[in-house]
């Protein structure tokens, strides 16, 4: 691959996607993320061998949302291996990622750790036996290392905003506490869940944090193996499945690559073997996920030939 057609390429899509007048629909459930610029865009993408590309907005640190479930995920796994799945499932949902009717049909386990509920569970998984602070400060230390960058941090109006607003998430917690799967009080799992959701990483830091996943676990840059290759393909797969919550068949239609969405408009995605990318635009689709994020993603794996599914 050549790293100049790749600068090329995330170049054009991002002066394409600066002329676009379809740009979604910000996010206002979370009232502090309704002041973020809907024409913002930010795109970067990096290599097996280190080169960065991007373009527009890629050094503007923005909401990461649900982004952060892949790395709690991560860290689930670490902790407690195929434990995880006693209090999670693993299929596509097919349904809103604050939906509550699955729940009960489910004995009040969620259906994949994407949606919101099952990102709660893992939340509370990782809280178990520390206190929130702590295992906040595990997430964020976690995200830090991942990125090599110290100055990553928790933006806490959004985090208070969504904790004054989140009712639906609470809704979802207490469902589950009511069957036995989440083990600590319900407002400290949330606390720490708004409060991961609250991180504020650019595209390009979450790019650098994403590297392992499209490197069968490791970084290639710094060696540092983060998870067995095993274990980072089945993250993959379940990005794949579930990144997008009832739009992920869409995302894997258009764009052909595992991929997580979040409400702040960001997405990362993996070319495994190739890049790690990540795309920054506030406007959300219906399903909630970055509209003109998946436009430019579905530009960029047509242009470079990386969906996983053939060129
Ligand atoms: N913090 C958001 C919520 O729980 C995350 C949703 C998302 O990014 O998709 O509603």
């Amino acid at each position: 691959m050549s790293n100049q057609l790749l600068d090329r390429v995330v170049a054009e899509i991002a002066d394409e996607m600066a002329q676009r007048a379809d740009r979604g629909e910000v996010a206002s459930y979370i009232p502090e993320l309704a002041r973020v610029d809907p024409k913002a865009f930010g795109l970067a993408v990096i290599g097996a061998d280190g080169h960065v590309a991007a373009a527009g907005d890629a050094d503007v640190p923005f909401s990461i949302q649900s982004i952060s479930k892949v790395f709690t995920l991560t860290l689930a796994l670490g902790k407690a291996g195929d434990r995880l799945w006693r209090r999670v499932g693993r299929e596509p949902s097919g349904s809103a990622f604050n939906s509550i009717v699955q729940l009960e049909h489910e004995r009040g386990i969620p259906r994949n750790p994407f949606i919101n509920a099952g990102a709660i569970a893992v939340t509370d998984l990782i809280l178990s036996g520390h206190q929130p602070r702590e295992a906040l400060g595990d997430i964020l230390r976690f995200m830090q290392f991942l990125a090599g960058d110290s100055s990553i941090a928790i933006d806490e109006a959004v985090a208070k905003s969504e904790q004054r607003t989140g009712f639906r998430n609470a809704a979802l917690a207490n469902y589950m506490k009511s069957f036995g799967v989440l083990d600590n009080p319900v407002e400290y799992t949330l606390g720490v869940y708004f409060h991961h959701c609250a991180i504020a990483m650019s595209c390009r830091q979450l790019a650098m944090a994403g590297r392992f996943l499209a490197h069968s676990g490791q970084n290639p840059s710094t060696g540092h193996n983060v998870v067995p290759s095993e274990r980072a393909r089945r993250i993959n797969a379940l990005m794949l499945t579930c990144g997008h919550y009832d739009g992920s068949g869409e995302f894997a239609y258009r764009v052909g690559l595992p991929g997580k969405s979040g409400v702040g408009g960001g997405v990362l995605a993996v070319a495994p073997g190739r890049a790690s990318i990540a795309v920054w635009a506030p406007g959300l689709d219906a399903a909630g996920n970055s509209h003109l994020g998946r436009v430019a993603l579905e530009m960029l794996t047509r242009r470079m030939g990386w969906s996983i599914f053939g060129v």
